[in-house]
């Protein structure tokens, strides 16, 4: 039964969703038709008829937001201009490129176009293509459990009043169910009702609530620059709102290309995602792991302190051994938020670390985990200090794509600064330290038998792209001034 389209349905949150709608239905309908029976004048049934209506339109949203989904980035995508994959980070899960506004999001598997959020009601993510049926879903319930609420209350009333009543008097069950229900839809008012104004919100300013945090992110990057980072796809709220609530709720655009402002381009918010993550690169510290953990969720043995603060994600925790290395980025007194780093599983390279870009990814990207309760041997390697070039010989700046590479992956690197004189670049291995991966060759750079790309121009030329082709697994390990 729980195949095909009924697969997103056969879940808590859908079926406890569709629950709560039947019950506030069944119950305002049979308190409807006692308290002001819609037969009687034409008010009673416009009454009827709009509960009718508000709650028809609650389940048509609802299963629309689930069946059209918000719209998945195919697998392996990549832009259409191979060079502006610099501008995007990569999904290792998806094996394509992240477009712009998309993120990968774990319990579905994928990577979205336009993510929201996931959730669970509808065990599904809030995304490009079912923003709008989402939206009228909580607007229909909020507005529906309103009435319902007027109603249900008003039949209460006059059941418990003195007067006679017109119909047979209700069980004390029947009572009892219609106090429960009451209780009930005055819960989804208030709640969805709160939900439904940030939802709102983030439609007339055009930006999802993984944006809010960029730009939360973007600001505090810029405090006392006197600099500042102006959201892209801000368009007025009335544009805003035209591109989520339409009348037959499906969005506009293709979910990949958006309208930007002037002085913005496509990229605008990816470069400042990549810079935001190579801060977190910089903070980040690796560990080697002298006491397993369990990575359970309830963990007992470690002591009170450990039990008593759990991080509030549902982020996985992960399972540690002895000798693990793991690569943290964020630090709390009993909680360590980072995740483990990959090694090769017999022949088969898993994935590698650049040493210029520590490896690890936002919080609700598939990758960032929290580890749990280990106890690091100090700091044995920084890989800012290990690998940074002497400033002297540093006079460009490097920027490459993608943190690691997986087999078959392609990284780009670019390399900007002035004068430029040229440059051997080479990717090595962080274990046995060999240089390994193969390059292509770009317009002003050939490729160097010794698994290198060799630059040589001798103009003020100051910025020069290079694209290297992912061999088995690879760490960037330097480049050399060839003046
Ligand atoms: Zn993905
Ligand atoms: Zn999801």
């Amino acid at each position: 039964m729980c195949t095909g389209p009924l697969k997103k349905i056969c879940h808590w949150g859908p079926l406890t969703a569709l629950g709560i709608i039947k019950i506030i239905t069944l119950m305002t309908i049979h308190c409807s038709r006692q308290w002001w029976p819609p037969q009687e004048s034409f008010w009673a049934a416009a009454n009827f008829c709009l509960f009718f209506f508000l709650s028809g339109s609650t389940l048509f949203h609802f299963i629309s937001a689930i069946s059209e989904g918000p719209g998945f980035l195919p697998l392996k995508w990549m832009p259409d201009k191979a060079t502006d994959v610099q501008f995007l980070q990569y999904c290792t899960v998806c094996q394509g490129y992240k477009a712009p506004r998309s993120h990968h999001c774990r319990k579905c598997g994928r990577c979205v176009m336009k993510m929201d959020h996931h959730c669970p009601w509808i065990n599904n993510c809030v995304g490009h293509f079912n923003h709008g049926h989402f939206t009228a879903f909580l607007a229909s319930a909020v507005s529906g459990c309103f009435v319902s609420t007027i109603i249900l209350i008003s039949w209460v009333v006059t059941v418990l009043s003195l007067k006679p009543i017109s119909f047979p008097p209700p069980s004390v069950l029947t009572l009892v169910l219609v106090v429960f229900t009451i209780g009930l839809s005055i819960g989804v008012v208030l709640t969805v009702g709160m939900l439904l104004y940030f939802q709102m919100t983030a439609i007339l300013k055009n930006r999802t609530e993984i944006e809010d945090w960029i730009l939360e992110k973007a600001h505090y990057r810029r405090l006392g620059t006197g600099t500042k980072f102006v959201h892209p796809y801000s368009k007025g709220w009335f544009f805003n709102m035209k591109q989520v609530l339409t009348w037959d709720c499906s969005p506009i655009g293709d979910g990949i290309h958006w309208s930007v402002i002037d002085d913005c381009d496509q990229y605008t918010l990816t470069r400042e995602q990549l810079a935001q993550k190579m801060d977190k690169r910089r903070r980040a510290r690796r560990y080697r792991i002298i006491e397993p953990s369990s990575g359970s969720w309830l963990p007992i043995r470690y002591g009170f302190g450990v039990l008593c603060h759990p991080p509030y994600t549902d982020e996985t925790r992960i399972k540690l051994n002895l000798g693990d290395i793991v690569i943290v980025t964020r630090w709390r007194r009993y909680w360590l938020f980072g995740e483990k780093e990959q090694k090769t599983v017999g022949d088969v390279p898993v994935k590698r670390i650049f040493s210029l870009f520590v490896k690890s990814q936002r919080s609700y990207d598939d990758e960032f985990a929290q580890v749990s309760n280990f106890h690091g041997v100090g700091d044995p390697v920084l890989f800012d200090s290990r690998f940074r070039q002497p400033l002297n010989k540093n006079p460009y700046t490097l920027i490459a794509s993608a943190a690691e590479y997986v087999p078959g992956s392609q990284i780009t690197v670019t390399i900007s600064g002035s004068p430029f004189k040229g440059f051997f670049l080479q990717a090595r291995d962080a274990d046995t330290n060999a240089w390994i991966g193969s390059w292509a060759q770009t317009p002003n750079t050939n490729t160097h038998p010794e698994q290198g790309l060799l630059h040589r121009y001798r103009s003020k030329r100051i910025r020069n792209i290079l694209v290297g082709l992912g061999g088995t697994s690879g760490i960037m390990k330097n480049y050399l001034l060839d003046s």
